[in-house]
Parts: structure tokens; sequence; C-alpha cells
């Protein structure tokens, strides 16, 4: 991966017989995308050296040069794209298809390049999905999953926890504005009992209390120094089966996680959310099994563990 990102004026250019993926973004310099793609080819090459010729990179793109972004990339050679803040709604306009789970979630972060057009996929839910499997063993299935914040991580979770059949998915809010936006949505798009939503103004304690729940923190509260927890009880007061997963992990560990660690709850960072969406993203583009081992080697040897 070049240290700096490249820009649109300066992309790397590909020509047969290799093949390009990237990321865009703005910003995109934190992103460890291209570690986590290039560390998992770097395993498929041996064994298919065709793979070798692969090469995934950082792009900076802003909001209004999106379009082009996605017209010269597609000339240029690249197959694979993925998408950050700020694209993930805004390129639902500028697709030739669009796979099910990603238009029940409202966003793309994933892109394919299919003869003529891109297809945007989203792989955000999936990720999240794999990562409550395998990191704390639990399952979205009967489950009641409490999901803090309500912008375009929440709704994939949501999303994700109601196709997995979540026995209720319940949404904490700051502002009741966003919260009644998503509300509304899922309300559409799925069965209204299994979904509801509340505020700190408007929640009731005894929904809680005592009660096994997968909470999840998708608000950016915890990635700046200094942010308390977005939890509005205190952890303990949750029932003794109750897991933790806070999608933020870098830092690696925040209030929220500090919070679920001392009272002796299981918990997570984001990490694994993040190898698993990448993994599918590059099954999807590569047509092969990818193994996350390569990609969690990568990111915490990054991450200096
Ligand atoms: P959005 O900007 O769409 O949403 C942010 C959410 O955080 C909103 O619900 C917002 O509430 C809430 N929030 C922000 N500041 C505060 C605050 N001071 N107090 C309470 N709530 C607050 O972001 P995304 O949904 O895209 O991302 C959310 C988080 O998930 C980020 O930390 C991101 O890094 C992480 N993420 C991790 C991924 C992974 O692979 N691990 C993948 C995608 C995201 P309000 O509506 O009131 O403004």
């Amino acid at each position: 991966m070049r240290e700096i990102p490249f820009t649109l004026d300066e992309h790397p250019s590909f020509s047969l017989p290799e093949v390009g993926l990237a990321v865009l973004g703005h910003p995109i310099s934190h992103s460890i995308s291209p570690i986590l793609h290039n560390a998992a080819l770097g395993v498929l090459s041996q064994e298919e050296p065709t793979f070798s010729n692969w090469m995934y990179e950082r792009l900076d793109v802003q909001p209004k040069d999106l379009r082009k972004a996605l017209d010269q990339l597609a000339q240029a050679g690249f197959i694979g794209l993925n998408l950050t803040i700020p694209h993930k709604v805004e390129v639902l306009d500028f697709l030739g298809e669009l796979d099910h789970e990603a238009s029940v979630m409202g966003a793309v972060n994933t892109l394919i390049w299919r003869e003529d057009h891109w297809v945007g996929y989203n792989t955000d839910g999936y990720g999240l999905e794999m990562a409550l499997k395998k990191v704390l063993k639990c399952n979205f299935q009967h489950a009641k999953v409490l999901i803090l914040g309500a912008g375009g991580a929440a709704r994939a979770a949501a999303a994700q926890a109601i196709l997995s059949n979540a026995l209720l998915v319940h949404i904490h809010n700051r502002s009741s504005n966003n919260l009644n936006n998503l509300l509304n949505l899922l309300h559409r798009e799925f069965d209204s009992e299994r979904v509801e939503g509340s505020t700190s103004e408007s929640f009731r304690e005894d929904d809680f209390w005592g009660e096994d729940w997968i909470v999840i923190n998708a608000t950016s509260l915890g990635l700046k120094p200094g942010d308390p927890s977005p939890l509005f009880l205190p952890c303990a007061g949750f029932g003794r089966n109750s897991v933790f997963y806070d999608m933020i992990y870098n830092p690696p560990q925040t209030p929220f996680l500090a919070e679920a660690d001392a009272d002796g709850f299981k918990n997570a960072n984001g990490l694994s959310m993040l190898v698993y969406q990448a993994a599918k993203a590059l099954a999807i583009w590569t047509g092969r099994e990818i193994s996350a081992e390569a990609m969690f080697e990568a990111a915490n040897s990054h991450f200096g563990d």
C-alpha cells in the first residue's frame, strides 16, 4: 500500500493481466483496508499465481467526484471497489444493479464491475453477524438486539438482525429525528412488531433490566479520547448472558467496552466486523473462499499486537 492515498488525478493505472481494487472515501488515510486485502491476496496467490497481479489501493475521492471516479476506475481496469464515508448512500444513484441486502440496508460498501456496469453489495451486516458468531459466540436468531445509534452502520446492523430472525430489535439514539427516520424505514421494509426505538427521554428501564441482550455500539462515541460511553443504563443492569460489541476498533478499547469488561460481560471491538466484511467483499470479487485469518494477522501486526 502506498503511504499517501492516491487521488483521482493520479490513480494507479492497471493493464492486463493486472487487476485493480480500491477503497474510495474522504477522508481515507485512516483506512487499513489495503492491509487486509493485500494480505489475503498474498495467501490466494500462493495457490493461484494469477492473484499476484491483483492490487488494492486507497483513493481519496470527494463526494462531488464520485460518479467521475466510478467511470474513470472502470475504464482503468478496476473490477472491485469498497466505499466508505461519505459515499455509501450517494453511490446508489450510480449503479446498474443492486443486491437485495444492500437495497434493504439502503447503503452499499462493495462494488463489482460486471460487463458494463457497477453492481452494489453491502457486506457490513454480514461482517457484523460473523463477528458476533466467531468472536462472541452468539447469534441474532431469537435474540434481543439493542443497537445504539441510528446512522448508516446502525441501519445495516438492524436490517441484518431482522433478516436473521432476531426476536426484537431496539434502536436507541441521541436525536429523535434520526431515530424516527430509521424506524420508519425499517417499519416500511419489515414486520414492524419486531422493531422499536427510544431516546434518553423515552426509554423504559424495565425493558432492559435483567434481560439478556446483544448490545451493539453503532455510534461514533468512543472514537475520541474523553468520549463517554453511549450506554444509557449501567452495564450491570443487563442480564448476565448479555454481550457487548463495539463497531469502533481504533481505539481498541472504548469506555463502552471497558465498562462491559469490568462487569464481567463478553465483549469485543469492531476489528472483527471490519475483517469479515472485507473477506466477504474479496470473495465477491475473486469468486474464492477467503480465510479471514491472514486479514486478522495483518491487522494485528499493523496495530502492534
Ligand atoms: P453516522 O455518522 O451515520 O452515525 C453516527 C451515529 O452516532 C448517529 O446515530 C449519531 O446520533 C451518533 N452519535 C454521534 N455523536 C454522538 C454523541 N456525542 N452522543 C450520542 N450519539 C452520538 O456513522 P456510521 O453509522 O457510518 O458509523 C457509526 C460508527 O460505526 C462509527 O464509529 C464507525 O467508525 C463505525 N463503523 C465500523 C465499521 C466496522 O467495520 N467495524 C463499519 C461501519 C461503521 P445522532 O443521530 O443523534 O446524530
